[in-house]
């Protein structure tokens, strides 16, 4: 380890390892700190189909063609009465490549973008916590990190990256931290062997079940040997208050959803069940002299469309390029290092907005595809991730009145 490098990223993670490997394969000197051992667990198993260009300038994609993790080709939704939507298969949209990508155990997965990034040059640290960054003025110039077993010391870094995750070490920090209020969601999981799945392409698919009164809806998520990962989420007054240990609680839910039930007969639970609470925020600052946030650390908004794995990486590769070319002209600057983040948000919105859409419970997806046929392409693209494009948004020119309308009719009906 040196006492100075020149990109110091801190978390282990897809955006992490994503920042780290482009940055050192530039020929930067990196280090990359990871708290925990790998390979570790990590909730986040449904991909994106366009994570597929950050994997492959990565140099990752035939590591995950040869892997034994689920392809997926689609997903589809259940709706609170239990009428399943046709799939949505990426590869009727677009047939290239891309549009099949992977349910991706973290743990598996994770480790190999960390040692990716390690092939690719950068110092690469688990069991390393960062205790604190380190500023001067208002420029971090390094952090204090502490390797299991050892004394804590000090590492000076050009650029510091956050890519803590949920843990957003700097946000905290600094105080930028702002969670979304109507987003104020629990969700509960488990693993289970033997849940049934559909035949063909669409056995890998996720599927996304509403509850009988939509107060909750389930994940379903296809995994290797067999296993599939099934969660429950939903307001944290409505999931935890009075309702007992998680594992009453989701089952409770599951009765709500004879869909998920009926593919959970004669499956048996593997694990326990795990706990997330208030997991969705946003920053108000996302870089600053020296330092950058990407991934959760930058912010999250809702497990529902699988786009946190995708934006973790995605942010960690333009993260990975201001960074670069701050370091060839000298300028690392937040100016500099916040190049990237206005075009970020303005296609992340366009997810956030599906998120507010599928949480109007008066508002009805199906319906609303019924009536406008023409924004299938557009909806396909959206959950393919491709929302970085003018025009993106479109549906949502049509679909915002009608939100607007069912959340106005809502009010009404409860005065
Ligand atoms: C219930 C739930 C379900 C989800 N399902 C999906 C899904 O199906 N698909 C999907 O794409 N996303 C999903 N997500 C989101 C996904 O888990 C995250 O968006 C993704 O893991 C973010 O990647 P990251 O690299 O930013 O952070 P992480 O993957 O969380 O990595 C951050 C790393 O930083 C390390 N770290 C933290 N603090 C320190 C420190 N001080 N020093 C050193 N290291 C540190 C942590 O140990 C961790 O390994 C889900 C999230 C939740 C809550």
């Amino acid at each position: 380890m040196r006492d100075h490098y020149d990109c110091l990223v801190i978390g282990g993670g897809p955006g992490g390892c994503t920042t780290a490997a482009l940055v050192a394969e530039a020929s930067h000197t990196t280090l990359l700190v990871e708290r925990q051992k790998h390979p570790r667990y990590h909730i986040g198993e449904s991909l994106m189909p366009e994570t597929y260009w950050t994997l492959q300038r990565l140099g990752v994609l035939e590591k995950m063609k040869s892997s034994d993790f689920v392809k997926k080709f689609s997903v589809a939704f259940v709706s609170h009465t239990g009428a399943e939507s046709n799939p949505f298969f990426f590869k009727e949209h677009d047939p290239r490549e891309c549009s099949q990508t992977w349910q991706v155990e973290r743990a598996e997965f994770d480790k190999m973008l960390f040692d990716n990034a390690a092939d690719k040059g950068a110092d690469c640290l688990d069991q390393t916590r960062v205790l604190d960054v380190l500023f001067e003025d208002d420029r971090a110039v390094g952090a204090k990190i502490q390797q299991q077993g050892a004394e804590p010391r000090e590492i000076r870094a050009t650029v510091v990256v956050d890519a803590t995750g949920q843990q957003a070490l700097l946000a905290n920090r600094l105080g930028l931290k702002v969670d979304y209020p109507d987003l104020k969601k629990v969700a509960i999981w488990g693993y289970y062997r033997n849940a049934t799945r559909d035949p063909g392409d669409h056995g890998g698919a996720t599927i996304i079940m509403h509850t009988n009164e939509k107060k909750s809806w389930f994940w379903y998520i296809p995994l290797q040997d067999g296993i599939t990962s099934i969660g429950v989420v939903g307001d944290r007054d409505y999931l935890l208050k009075d309702r007992g240990t998680p594992e009453d609680i989701f089952e409770d839910e599951l009765v709500k959803c004879p869909a998920l039930a009926d593919r959970l007969m004669n499956a048996e639970l593997t694990s326990e069940f795990r706990v997330a609470k208030e997991f969705s925020y946003k920053t108000t600052r996302h870089a600053g002299d020296g330092w950058v946030l990407v991934g959760d650390a930058w912010g999250f908004i809702d497990p529902i469309y699988s786009s946190g794995v995708y934006f973790a990486m995605k942010s960690g590769e333009h993260a990975a390029d201001t960074i670069i070319e701050g370091l060839r002209i000298g300028d690392t600057s937040a100016k500099q290092l916040s190049r990237w983040v206005d075009d970020f948000h303005s296609g992340t919105k366009w997810i956030r907005k599906l998120v507010d859409a599928y949480y109007t419970n008066e508002f009805s997806f199906g319906r609303f595809m019924k009536a406008h046929p023409e924004h299938k392409g557009n909806l396909t693209d959206l959950l393919i991730g491709r929302i970085f494009y003018n025009g993106a948004g479109k549906i949502f020119e049509d679909m915002e009145p009608e939100l607007a309308a069912a959340k106005q009719a809502a009010l009404e009906t409860r005065w």
